[in-house]
């Protein structure tokens, strides 16, 4: 049951509040919906493409600080800041850090048919770039310090707001990599919460939700081949071309051994628990390692995510040789993109792809690596319980898994730190995930995802941060 509280507590109301659970600590979510659409809205209108991060840094500060919330900014890059704010609590518990980034990567404006800084509402959608990613997460974030403040929550733990910079590309390391190794101790936190979940909506309604305790490693390589150069009119048994290309199809081709972690294989095995009678079997059958051969290569060509989270995978992305028609090149290299698995001896990896190119002609060149391994977070944690618990008060029915993500996000930096990270995400449709997604040309959101992604947020906040009596 809700209660409508007005921001104005008394304590006696407050101590009142403590019977409930703190994940259900009322809020009055009707009344606060134009709050929440029009945060989000002005969010989703700066043009904080990298450069312009510093645009929402100065929104937030003036919001934050207009309620009686202190905030810090740090700038590498002042056109680039980052802003913690911290409610503190009575340090019985170690802080819980939420954070988003507030960058968003660029737009091509002739395919949009909208202002894509317009946050212009239609058909029941926001519009923009951003409203993905990663401003729902952002304005989520920033309500719930908000809510908290407003309704004076007392808590067991510091809870640590952090909009950060650069998440898309952070070539000079301007956000979350100057952060961590310039001012951790402002955002050192037991937990931390940010974008990297999700969940899906079917037939009207949300059916899963996943909750990011894992992401995979960015290892990419350079296959370079080498021969001797000559003229276009005279074959040559070592042209670098036909090496390379050999050596580009046996990675491509290669089926790299299957590997579950805790993540992984609850969610595989959950996926097998429920759902179509259909689809279950085939989760069975993955889990069984008989038949498991034939339900990879079912994934492999039908589900293309699912395949790269049983494995370190291996994609060749690019190609560069060759100076004229009439020339053969001396050299000729292939990109690489391996996405390794969490636990993976990356050395180990790249020799055995040496072993599986066996070539002489093809060297393995790793490529500098911009995030660090990072361990996958834990799913016994308070953290991931109170995600759990609140994922199916805000979504009932809907079944809940923890997921790694085969992509990398900021919060790489963060497990490494020994913070254990979780990632979530507002719900979509198949259709909406496909057609609209993160960095698409067109990027939107269902206004109706939006409330009840704030909802869970705040339900995970309050249950994991507010005092325990
Ligand atoms: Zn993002």
């Amino acid at each position: 049951m809700k209660r409508l509280l007005a921001p104005a507590l008394t304590i006696a109301a407050l101590a009142s509040l403590h019977a409930q659970s703190p994940g259900e600590r009322a809020v009055d979510w009707n009344r606060l919906r134009p709050e929440i659409l029009e945060r989000y809205r002005d969010l989703v209108k700066l043009d904080t493409t990298a450069g312009g991060e510093t645009l929402a840094v100065d929104y937030l500060k003036k919001v934050l600080e207009g309620e009686g919330i202190p905030t810090r900014t740090f700038a590498l890059d002042p056109k680039r800041a980052n802003l913690v704010a911290r409610l503190k609590g009575n340090g019985s518990k170690r802080p819980l850090l939420i954070l988003a980034h507030t960058d968003v990567v660029g737009v091509q404006r002739e395919k949009w048919p909208v202002d894509p800084f317009g946050a212009v509402m239609k058909d029941g959608y926001i519009w923009g770039r951003g409203s993905k990613d990663d401003k729902p997460v952002l304005a989520a974030n920033l309500v719930t310090m908000l809510m908290l403040k407003r309704l004076n929550v007392p808590l067991d733990r510091d809870v640590i707001f952090l909009a950060e910079s650069a998440e898309e590309a952070d070539t000079t390391g301007v956000g979350i990599n100057f952060m961590v190794r310039e001012h951790f101790p402002e955002i050192d936190a037991e937990f931390a919460m940010t974008e990297g979940g999700g969940a899906t909506i079917e037939g009207g309604s949300v059916k899963q939700v996943n909750i990011g305790t894992a992401e995979k490693l960015p290892a990419r390589v350079r296959l370079v081949a080498t021969g001797t150069a000559g003229h276009g009119s005279a074959p040559r048994l070592d042209n670098a071309l036909i090496h390379l290309a050999a050596a580009v199809e046996k990675v491509g081709r290669w089926e790299t051994p299957m590997r579950l972690n805790d993540t992984t294989r609850a969610y595989f095995e959950k996926l097998a628990a429920a759902g179509p009678p259909e689809q279950a079997a085939r989760y069975k059958a993955l889990l069984n390692p008989a038949s498991a051969a034939g339900a990879q290569q079912y994934l492999r060509q039908h589900s293309p995510g699912e395949y790269s989270m049983l494995r370190t995978s291996v994609v060749p992305t690019m190609l560069k040789a060759g100076v004229g028609p009439n020339v053969i090149p001396s050299e000729a290299e292939a990109t690489i993109d391996v996405r390794a698995l969490p636990d993976e001896d990356i050395d180990r990896f790249f020799a055995e792809m040496t072993k599986v190119i066996a070539d002489p002609a093809v060297k393995v060149v790793p490529l500098p690596r911009i995030r660090p391994a990072s361990p996958a977070s834990r799913i016994d944690t308070e953290m991931y319980r109170a995600m759990e618990q609140a994922a199916k008060s805000v979504y009932p029915g809907a079944m809940v898994l923890p997921s790694m993500s085969t992509g990398a996000s900021d919060q790489a930096q963060l497990r490494a730190k020994g913070i254990q990270s979780y990632g979530v995400g507002p719900a979509s449709t198949e259709s909406d995930a496909t057609d609209y997604p993160a960095h698409g040309d067109v990027e939107r959101l269902a206004e109706s995802s939006l409330y009840p992604f704030v909802q869970y947020v705040w339900n995970v906040v309050t249950a994991v941060a507010a005092k325990k009596n």
